[in-house]
């Protein structure tokens, strides 16, 4: 196998791209994708301020890496979720500490049992919950911080194959809410930061491929509640049709992307009003992650 662009000895094979390459060019093929996508959808501004939400899985730190080496002011920003079995939160905390370190990139961190006297753990009354509300925590968070930093945007680590069986899931719900918000930037609007996906057009084995040239070694700790991940089945079946059709997932969600226009203001969800406590939109009077955390601790 050669490198599709120098002919030299390929060390991957991207059948999606009909590719191959080898490092020098594998590394110029992925950063030359996460600009194009940055710049197509108009992410950032040219150095501009991003907050990345590094939870210390690959993703996240991949993304991370290429903004940073792309020029933009990173900041860190990191959850201690207060999980302790498999020692995960821990685990998770010394990774992103140490690439941070290693990568000169502030970081900021915030420990939920030191904030709110309390975990993840303690906070979920029904097991089949925690994901639920570990994510309204997260995004609570994430967004709180992003708008005090005065960021131009916020960045997660989703990725290609994540962006593609949210989709085909919120499809076969016609969950028209969720299927207008799946594009790779969400503009800024009252009370919410700008979200962008930098990663919205890689596919899994590109990004391990890429944390493998530069030695990104992302946690090795399983969060103990993983195995409620819901979307197990769709991601299997977009692998199936993936291998039989190189490239179908990324035309599934690029094509996707042009018409997202459609489903906005298809969305039949109550009006937003602003929660007593914290002042962030909500749509009751109390929003679910002060309900969660302040309010119970009160
Ligand atoms: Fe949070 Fe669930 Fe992810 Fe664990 S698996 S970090 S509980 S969302
Ligand atoms: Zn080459
Ligand atoms: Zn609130």
């Amino acid at each position: 196998m050669k490198c599709t662009v120098c002919r030299k000895p390929a060390i991957v094979k991207f059948p999606a791209h009909n590719s191959a390459f080898c490092e020098e060019h594998l590394d110029a093929f992925f950063m030359r994708q996460v600009a194009k996508t940055i710049e197509k959808y108009k992410m950032l501004p040219p150095k501009g301020r991003v907050v990345v939400a590094i939870s210390g899985g690959k993703d996240s730190l991949v993304t991370t890496f290429v903004l940073k080496r792309l020029g933009y002011e990173v900041l860190g920003f990191f959850i201690d979720l207060g999980i302790e079995e498999n020692n995960f939160s821990s685990q998770s905390r010394e990774v992103v500490e140490s690439f941070c370190k290693e990568n000169d990139i502030p970081l900021e961190i915030v420990n939920l049992k030191e904030k709110f006297g309390k975990g993840i753990p303690d906070v979920a009354k029904r097991q089949d919950r925690i994901c639920a509300i570990c994510g309204v925590t997260k995004r609570h968070l994430m967004n709180e911080y992003t708008l005090s930093v005065k960021a131009d945007a916020l960045a997660t680590g989703h990725t290609l194959d994540d962006m593609a069986k949210l989709l085909l899931a919120n499809l076969f719900r016609w969950d028209l809410h969720h299927l207008s918000k799946g594009t790779p930037v969400l503009p800024e609007e009252s009370g919410f930061a700008r979200k962008i996906k930098p990663l919205a057009f890689q596919a899994e084995e590109e990004i391990i491929a890429f944390a493998k040239l530069h030695n990104i070694k992302p946690v090795t700790a399983v969060c103990p509640y993983s195995r409620e991940a819901k979307y197990t089945r769709y991601q299997e079946a977009l692998d199936m049709l993936e291998e039989k059709s190189p490239g179908i997932k990324r035309s599934f969600y690029k094509n996707y992307t042009k018409y997202a226009h459609l489903f906005a203001g298809t969305s039949a969800r109550p009006p937003k009003i602003t929660c007593e406590l914290c002042g962030f939109p909500s749509v009751s009077p109390v929003c679910t992650f002060c309900r969660t955390w302040v309010k119970s601790s009160q």
